[in-house]
């Protein structure tokens, strides 16, 4: 029987910009349609994103809102990196907490400074780290490795714990595994004095490494997703994270004039900007491949005044665009794009991706397999989820972790990008099996967030708890 205790409030804090944002905003909306009254702390430019969103699940009576704080931090655009330094909020965080305790907050795990404040509150804490259960385990047990005893960068180990036979190689880890650093073990502190965790994602996806995260870890973990789900209208897909600053229309209509699967997806999602010499190569694959495709492309990386000359992204090989516009084969977008709408729509048969765990997500949620190209974070984990777990995806050849703003090493050649192009877009029995099971997933993901769902039950157990704890702490 449910306690009687009034809603639970939530608080919700999310990291500053896109792919740690978006997901703490549709996990707060979760939590308003679970019944818990649900507040996102935000600042006043951040608010402007996702607004709109938040104020129609008001009208529709969910128990959500917004406060946004008196102190703001550098507009980051949705592309922090996670490094930006958010300790501006504390005071106001602090004054908040003080003012109006909330039954729980949940912390993204880059707000590094938040962990103490609100362990000094007595308010229980909720770490959010944006990843999977399979990344998760798999960096957890390469803690294990001696990875200074392996003969190069390239020579593959195996991951030991798993339930899969996992290889990696030093060059796929993110260098604060690979080398001494404090980055690892705090964000552990963060969570050891930590209520729990939240997990995006949902257990039949990684139904193992679920296991291993629920069970071994030591720590309360609910897994709560995909989270991305809860926008169920055109108007929630549009908008989501942030408004669209390209021409949603022209896009859909676009994809309206194809075929069903005959187009393929590519973005990087909204951090990472790829050097010209790579989006070359990109272009030429594509072109090869003969394959229809919409592409997303962000600035050039680590060269602003290039950016700022060829604003109008003459870094594309001489004649590509006005060719793609021409045969019809191609449209390149320029800006923020409405991604979930892309990736539902009926024409899109695959996604080139950078493994970002929420576009890994959104493609299994949207029934789409996925070529993958891992650069950065857990983004190489994820790659194996997809690709050797899942088996939902053909990989690009991507070699090399890169931290988000380093130098780039090692180039993907056109001939890579044609060739998986054509692996996952031309029929075949591999690509069809790739679809069908993606597809089987995706039903599964909608079933578990709802009522009688493994991701539906996983929240309704944490409002209990927090009621229950409420309770006993008013006896
Ligand atoms: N996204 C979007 N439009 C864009 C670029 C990204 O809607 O033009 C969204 C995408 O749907 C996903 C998030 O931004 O929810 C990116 O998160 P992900 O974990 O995939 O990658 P990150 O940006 O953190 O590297």
């Amino acid at each position: 029987m449910a306690l009687k205790t009034g809603s639970v409030e939530m608080f919700f804090f999310p990291f500053v910009g896109g792919g740690h944002q978006i997901p703490m905003i549709d996990t707060a909306r979760v939590f308003a349609s679970h019944g818990a009254k649900s507040t996102i702390l935000v600042t006043p430019s951040n608010a402007l994103n996702f607004q709109n969103s938040i104020k129609r699940d008001q009208q529709s009576g969910l128990p959500i809102a917004i406060h946004t704080f008196s102190a703001d931090i550098p507009d980051t655009d949705m592309s922090a990196g996670p490094f930006i330094d958010t300790s501006a909020l504390l005071e106001p965080l602090r004054q908040l907490l003080i003012q109006r305790p909330p039954d729980c907050i949940v912390v993204d795990m880059f707000h590094r400074w938040a962990g103490d404040v609100v362990y000094e509150l007595g308010i229980p804490r909720i770490v959010f780290t944006g990843n999977g259960c399979f990344a998760r385990c798999v960096h957890d047990n390469v803690r294990h490795v001696a990875l200074e005893s392996l003969g190069s960068d390239s020579e593959p180990f195996v991951v030991p714990n798993l339930p899969d036979r996992i290889e990696m190689t030093r060059s796929q880890l993110p260098v604060f595994l690979r080398t001494p650093s404090q980055f690892p073990d705090r964000v552990r502190q963060l969570e050891e004095k930590s209520f729990g965790t939240f997990v995006n994602s949902f257990h039949d996806l990684e139904p193992a490494y679920a296991e291993q995260v629920k069970n071994k870890w030591g720590k309360k973990a609910w897994i709560i997703g995909p989270v991305s789900l809860c926008n169920r209208t055109a108007e929630d897909k549009t908008e989501r994270g942030k408004l669209p600053t390209i021409d949603e229309e022209k896009c859909l209509n676009w994809l309206n004039s194809k075929k069903p699967n005959s187009v393929l997806y590519v973005s990087f999602g909204s951090l990472l900007r790829l050097p010209s010499e790579q989006l070359k190569e990109i272009a030429c694959g594509l072109e090869a491949s003969e394959q229809s495709f919409i592409w997303v492309v962000r600035n050039i990386h680590n060269n602003p005044s290039e950016n700022k000359e060829n604003g109008n992204g003459n870094f594309l090989p001489e004649g590509f665009e006005q060719r793609m516009k021409e045969t019809g084969k191609g449209l390149v977008l320029r800006g923020w794009a409405p991604q979930l709408l892309i990736l539902e729509h009926v024409a899109i048969k695959g996604f080139m991706t950078h493994c970002g765990w929420n576009s890994t997500l959104e493609s299994v949620c949207a029934g789409v397999p996925m070529i993958t190209w891992p650069l950065s974070a857990e983004q190489f984990s994820n790659e194996k989820l997809i690709t050797e777990v899942l088996k939902i995806g053909v990989q690009v050849g991507s070699r090399e972790w890169l931290s988000w703003n380093s130098e780039w090493k090692d180039l993907v050649g056109r001939e890579k990008v044609e060739s998986a192009v054509r692996k996952l877009m031309v029929e075949s029995e591999e690509a069809e099996e790739m679809t069908t099971r993606v597809k089987d997933i995706a039903e599964k993901a909608k079933r578990a967030v709802e009522e009688g769902g493994t991701s539906y039950a996983d929240a309704e157990a944490l409002i209990e708890e927090l009621k229950a704890r409420r309770l006993a702490r008013q006896d």
